[in-house]
């Protein structure tokens, strides 16, 4: 039996969206800038509350506080109860325990009344994000600690690394989210305790289900701009689909990609941008060092940097994620299958100090090299690629840059310069990330499954679903690179 590859899309699938929030009345912004507070304050008082009760424990054991046991969960559900506790119940002994403790101190006199004026479930739901901090903070931690290396001390505060921070005021872009029960009416949007807001945007999903909403206050303080960014339950005849048949090699570089039809991604790089970034941050470290040696806190001055510098990120960011979607949309289009290697950060960091058993990962594998990589786009792409092409193929990325596409042939000397291949073998050259790209879908066609007749008429079969109106037999008959081309090219797509 042939194995096809599973129809892409066929199921529901969560995309999300992000809309300029437009007020009505200026008190709707002020009223969506108190909920963002107000869930700062729970989060640093259930962070303390925690660091308490892990205190404590520490010192008098889980079940030796004078009778009570230590509850030191920090899951979504307990947090949550204890958020609930905060709101409603201000008599409840914890509560009063912790007041006490000198965790609590910076709270002790604060009316917390007002919380119940805000709306619940986000209030609340600031317990979920404070637990997917622990659990990421502990994944971290476990991962460090089977591996004999610890995590060591943050400078700011001591705490071991990845541990969840306070929150302050302009630390971070504030926020809060609506977990559920969205209500949507055209391009307007309720938010619970505030009223019906305009969104500004695409619209690309309106009309499907919403399932979470998350504001965020962005632009600088003196002016805030407030985006939200929309989950939508959306179902397959709503997705975008990829290509039916085809399938292309994808060699990724420092500044840019090649795939193995020779179409080259570039990442977008903007120098007059880093530039602004490297000299905004120099003048906010100089800002929160002076405030720091007068005890004082951030001037006002230093604070506008801050956010200017949160403001050009902002850019930096959209700007990368704006030609991941592109680059990974086009090949999502052209090929039903991308084949990448699958350059992991453990074996790249492995590789890099070198192996003699694993000899021939010195192109791509020197760390600083990696490094690059990493921190260009290509990560981002991969993911959006996962949902966006119809399967994505990991091959192990030894050989592919020394390996000769036509005949095979592997040898450093193949590759002459970084950006020209000639086989010493068969004299067949090419572009070097070009070759480097064929021998990368050639590795992964070989990880298909292998259905009747020999190797490559059968892998190409199994790349093609046959269902398509057009698709004809006539493939067999060509060489594979013929067929590669001819047949494996999505219909319609013009490339
Ligand atoms: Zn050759």
């Amino acid at each position: 039996m042939t194995t096809l590859p599973a129809k892409p899309h066929s199921t529901t699938e969560n995309r999300a969206e992000r809309y300029r929030i437009r007020f009505d009345k200026r008190a709707h912004a002020a009223k969506c800038a108190q909920i963002a507070g107000a869930c700062r304050l729970v989060w640093n008082i259930l962070l303390a509350d925690c660091e308490r009760r892990y205190r404590l424990s520490r010192e008098l054991g889980i079940d030796d506080n004078g009778g009570h046991p230590i509850d030191k969960s920090v899951s979504f559900f307990t947090l949550g109860k204890r958020f609930t506790d905060l709101r409603s119940r201000s008599d409840a002994a914890w509560v009063r325990d912790f007041m006490d403790s000198p965790q609590g101190k910076r709270y002790r006199d604060m009316d917390l009344s007002w919380l119940r004026d805000m709306p619940y479930a986000p209030l609340r739901y600031t317990a979920k994000y404070l637990a997917d901090a622990y659990t990421r903070f502990f994944k971290v931690w476990a991962e460090a600690k089977s591996e004999g290396t610890p995590l060591g001390r943050r400078q700011s505060d001591g705490k071991p690394k990845g541990f969840p921070k306070y929150r302050k005021k302009f630390d971070r872009d504030d926020g809060f989210a609506i977990p559920g029960d969205v209500r949507m009416d055209g391009d307007r949007m309720h938010i619970p305790k505030v009223g019906w807001v305009r969104l500004e945007g695409s619209g690309l999903y309106r009309g499907c289900k919403p399932k979470q909403v998350r504001i965020r206050k962005e632009g600088t303080e003196d002016r805030p701009k407030w985006y939200a960014y929309v989950f939508y339950e959306v179902p397959p005849d709503h997705l975008k689909q990829p290509a039916w048949t085809g399938a292309i090699g994808l060699d990724r570089n420092v500044g840019q990609a090649t795939d193995s039809d020779g179409e080259v991604y570039e990442t977008p790089d903007d120098p007059q941008l880093e530039g602004k970034i490297k000299r905004k941050e120099r003048k906010k470290a100089k800002s929160l060092a002076r405030s720091k040696a007068n005890g004082k806190p951030v001037s006002n001055r230093g604070r506008r940097i801050g956010g200017q510098l949160k403001k050009l990120k902002r850019k930096q960011k959209r700007r990368r994620e704006n030609a991941a979607h592109q680059h990974s949309r086009k090949m999502a289009d052209t090929a039903h299958t991308v084949v990448i290697e699958d350059l992991d950060i453990k074996d790249m960091t492995k590789s890099a100090k070198g192996t003699v058993e694993e000899p021939g990962k010195n192109v791509k594998q020197k760390a600083g090299l990696n490094r690059e990589i990493l921190k260009s786009n290509w990560g981002r792409t991969e993911r959006m690629l996962d949902y966006k092409a119809g399967q994505v193929l990991k091959v192990p990325p030894a050989y592919t840059s020394q390996t000769c596409a036509a005949c095979g042939h592997v040898g450093k000397e193949n590759r002459k310069t970084q950006a020209h291949f000639r086989c010493t073998a068969c004299g067949h050259t090419a572009n070097a990330d070009r070759n480097a790209a064929q021998n990368i879908l050639e590795q992964g066609l070989a990880l298909l499954p292998k259905a009747r007749g020999n190797g490559a008429s059968a892998r190409r079969e199994a790349l093609d679903p046959c269902l398509l109106p057009g698709a004809t037999g006539k493939s067999t008959s060509m060489t594979r690179e013929q067929g590669m081309l001819a047949t494996l090219e999505p219909p319609g797509s013009g490339a």
